[in-house]
């Protein structure tokens, strides 16, 4: 399923001011909102709200996807992802709105790591042939010295006494109704529903630091722009002993200076002159696999496609090989001394429109009787 863009799922403009933005995304959260809305899918559109909002509220995030789509929003400063995790501080907002009842995660259960997006520029070359090469990424990683746990080593991690381990408090309140019950998130264990007797000094009781780390990275063979390889357990780290996320890296390739992609295949535009495309001639060309010998024949027109089989791109997927496609411009000689400019002249009083094919002779006869007067 494509996504809606972001500014279509808020119902604003591309100009929308922050308030804006904000105005109809409380409107939309309310009234998607999974606990209120009768509505089939509105968990769904809640979740597409609240994306949407996220990227459009911050202007960093907003500029990087006004630039470069939803690839570019999911990626953050220095190549570090964010991912879409849960419904987060939110919660808290709508459970004062809505009397609570929101039916929030057991926090002891384990969730897999944020997936990590990284963006990497690749030569056009390297796309095509593909290149094994390392990457650094800022992340997070598993605090060695408390192994995730927050505590200091030799301390003792306990179930917080406040929220008895569920990471939520219910909060009653006396109002002009009765009695309402809030349900919030314990502010004492942050909804861990764990704390630690003494934090761990090298992580300061997060369990992660954040570090830089080196990945091997395959790019195959005939990558293209904007493809993504997914490198398996390399996102943010599990909470609670869950999986680690993945890190998506992002491929934008290079721009060429002679060489245009379509697919698989290659596109080159060929300057000849006009001799060469009048007489006919050998001439080489370049490929990616190297310069090649190309027979224009004699009578070449500006325009003509040829194509070299083979000489595109391998297909990512192994299904064979692209060609590439060599588009004709013939040159009009510009500059010319009064010598050559005599020859082209008894070349014209001796051809006149004789050198023209049937076809071309017909346009041109059509073209004179139409502007006759
Ligand atoms: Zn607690
Ligand atoms: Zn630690």
């Amino acid at each position: 399923m494509s996504k809606r863009d972001y500014y279509d799922v808020l119902g604003v403009s591309k100009d929308a001011s922050k308030d804006e933005i904000k105005k109809s995304y409380r409107k939309l959260a309310r009234k998607y909102h999974p606990d209120v809305s009768q509505e089939e899918d509105a968990a769904e559109k809640f979740k597409e709200v609240k994306e949407a909002y996220e990227v459009l509220s911050d202007q960093q995030k907003r500029q990087q996807y006004d630039q470069f789509g939803h690839a570019g929003a999911q990626q953050g400063a220095g190549g570090q992802g964010f991912g879409f995790e849960d419904f987060g501080d939110f919660g808290d907002i709508f459970d004062m709105f809505f009397g609570g009842g929101r039916r929030r995660r057991d926090p002891n259960a384990p969730r897999q790591g944020q997936d990590l997006q990284y963006t990497m520029e690749v030569e056009f070359e390297e796309a095509i042939f593909g290149k094994e090469t390392t990457i650094e990424i800022p992340k997070e990683e598993k605090c060695d010295t408390c192994d995730g746990s927050g505590a200091k080593p030799g301390t003792s991690v306990h179930t917080c006494s406040h929220c008895n381990g569920s990471g939520q408090l219910n909060m009653e309140q006396n109002t002009p109704f009765g009695r309402v019950v809030n349900r919030r998130v314990c502010h004492y264990c942050d909804g861990t529903g764990k704390q630690v007797e003494e934090k761990c000094q090298t992580c300061g009781g997060d369990g992660q630091v954040k570090t830089r780390k080196k990945i091997d990275i395959n790019i195959p063979a005939g990558v293209d722009d904007g493809q993504q390889i997914r490198v398996t357990g390399h996102g943010g780290p599990g909470v609670n002993g869950g999986p680690a996320g993945d890190l998506y890296v992002v491929i934008r390739v290079k721009r060429h200076e002679f060489f245009e992609r379509d697919g698989d295949d290659i596109l080159c535009e060929m300057p000849i002159t006009f001799t060469q495309a009048a007489l006919g001639d050998e001439i080489e060309v370049p490929t990616v696999h190297g310069r090649v010998k190309l027979k224009v024949p004699a009578g070449t027109q500006t325009g003509t496609h040829f194509r070299l089989k083979g000489k595109g791109a391998p297909n990512v997927h192994g299904y064979g090989q692209g060609d590439q496609h060599i588009l004709v411009k013939v040159m009009v000689p510009k500059n010319l001394n009064d010598q050559q400019k005599e020859l082209l002249r008894q070349f014209h009083e001796l051809s006149g429109d004789e050198t023209l094919d049937e076809q071309q002779d017909n346009l041109f006869k059509r073209m004179k009787r139409a502007f006759k007067g």
